[in-house]
Order: structure tokens, then C-alpha cells, then sequence
């Protein structure tokens, strides 16, 4: 397995985690909305259920495989031959930029 990320340039790597960091913050409203609505409950016995779903939506973003990146348009994830333009370390794919 770590020999499959020796081969990755390490410009590359950053950019697929920027690319997923992205992802993460877009995917945030949701569960951020969720995470403030428990905080501004004073009730003592909130069920920890929401935490327990905003950490399983987190694991659900699957990150791109290292042939792969996750535009920052669209946020599909296509193969690296897609890339159309790399902008302060965003991918953005042929699609997006056509
Ligand atoms: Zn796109």
C-alpha cells in the first residue's frame, strides 16, 4: 500500500487533499447546522445521535484514488487526464472548463 503513494509526486497528493478538503467544507452547512442546534441545547440529555451521523457523514466522503481528483465545480471525481486547470491548488475539470 505505501508504495502505491511513493509513486505519487508529493504536489500532487496536496492537491488531491486540498481537492478533499473542498469537498468536506461544501458538504459542512449540513452537518455544522446540526452541530449548533446540539450545542444550543441546554437539555442535559441530548442523545448523542447527531454527532455520531455528522462523523459518519465525514467517513462518507471517499477520497479520489491517486489516478483520480475531485473537481472543484462540480465535484465529481474524474481521472487525472480530465484536468483542465489547477488554480491555488483547486482541480477543475474538462467539463467545467469547456
Ligand atoms: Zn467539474
Amino acid at each position: 500500500m505505501a508504495t502505491d503513494y511513493d509513486d505519487l509526486r508529493p504536489e500532487v497528493k496536496e492537491a488531491q487533499e486540498q481537492s478533499l478538503e473542498a469537498l468536506q467544507t461544501a458538504n459542512a452547512p449540513t452537518a455544522k447546522s446540526a452541530v449548533v442546534e446540539l450545542e444550543e441545547s441546554d437539555e442535559p440529555d441530548t442523545a448523542p445521535a447527531g454527532e455520531i451521523i455528522t462523523e459518519e457523514l465525514i467517513v462518507e466522503v471517499v477520497p479520489p484514488r491517486q489516478d483520480e481528483f475531485t473537481c472543484s465545480s462540480c465535484f465529481l471525481v474524474h481521472h487525472h487526464s480530465q484536468i483542465a486547470r489547477e488554480h491555488d491548488g483547486m482541480l477543475y475539470c474538462t467539463e467545467c472548463e469547456a
